[in-house]
């Protein structure tokens, strides 16, 4: 029987419904790694090929042509765009990126730059510190080890101080073409836990399961869409279920509106 929820929610019409919500609690979640022995029985699989294959269309669908919201002219903008990303805002990124740019235009002159002065103008995007350490350090090994070109592989990419696999495949991605991984940020991290995609918690693991279950071709688009979904509806704090196009497939533990059963295991 489900367990109808009493507080107030949204229809997909906006208005307030005044009737219980038909959240249900699921007594046993689905457990992906038993995926092919439970769809042989006809049970729910969250990584069902057809599934996935869903959510992918329906992404497609609400979010189509999405790019990276960093602004960039070239790949070493973009990796100091995402290397200034972590735990700030696009918008703030954007704010500061034109004025260091401006100011330090090639990795040559961010190399001999000193992270004492480049500080006070990353300051907004908090970290300030460890950022400076990092592009400045990231800049002196693009141009002593690379020729100042920004390398288009993982492996180099990943020999860069401030880089890790998320900043790589954002480089790798967005501005190279290459389909090396998937970007795991805080949005692709959470809404792929909702969506029953993986259940690990930590970005290395997640981006292995997301590597199985989605197709290579979309992996780019995937992670540009949720990452735009993340910011759109499926907010961390009460996301805004009653307006998403993946609702009826969607069995997330903290929906704040639910047509069907709710997954207990599937948690942010
Ligand atoms: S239904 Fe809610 S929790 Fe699920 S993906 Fe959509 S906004 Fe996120």
């Amino acid at each position: 029987m489900p367990v109808a929820k009493t507080s107030a929610a949204k229809s997909p019409t906006g208005k307030t419904k005044s009737q219980p919500k038909p959240v249900v609690k699921a007594s046993r979640p689905a457990k992906p790694k038993a995926s092919k022995t439970k769809a042989a029985k006809g049970g729910y699989d969250p990584v069902a090929p057809e599934r996935v294959k869903d959510i992918l269309n329906r992404l497609d669908q609400r979010y189509p042509n999405v790019r990276c919201a960093l602004h960039h002219n070239n790949a070493w903008e973009l990796l100091i765009a995402t290397i200034l990303s972590a735990q700030c805002t696009d918008v703030m990124v954007n704010k500061v990126t034109p004025g260091l740019f401006q100011k330090y235009p090639m990795p040559q002159a961010m190399a001999a730059a000193s992270q004492e002065e480049l500080e006070p103008i990353l300051r907004p995007t908090g970290f300030y510190r460890n950022k400076a350490k990092s592009v400045v350090g990231a800049s002196k090994a693009i141009v002593e080890n690379f020729g100042g070109q920004v390398p288009d592989e993982m492996d180099k990419l990943l020999t860069l101080p401030g880089v890790a696999r998320k900043t790589a495949n954002v480089v790798l991605g967005s501005w190279f073409g290459q389909a090396v991984g998937v970007v795991v940020d805080t949005h692709v991290h959470r809404i792929s836990r909702r969506l029953e995609l993986t259940k690990a918690d930590d970005p290395k693991t997640i981006e292995q399961d997301l590597m199985k279950v989605i197709p290579q071709p979309k992996w780019i688009d995937f992670s540009h869409q949720i990452i735009h979904h993340g910011r759109a509806l499926c907010i961390a704090r009460r996301p805004k279920c009653a307006e998403c196009p993946l609702e009826n497939i969607c069995h997330a533990a903290d929906k704040t509106w639910s047509t069907v059963e709710i997954h207990k295991a599937a948690q942010p």
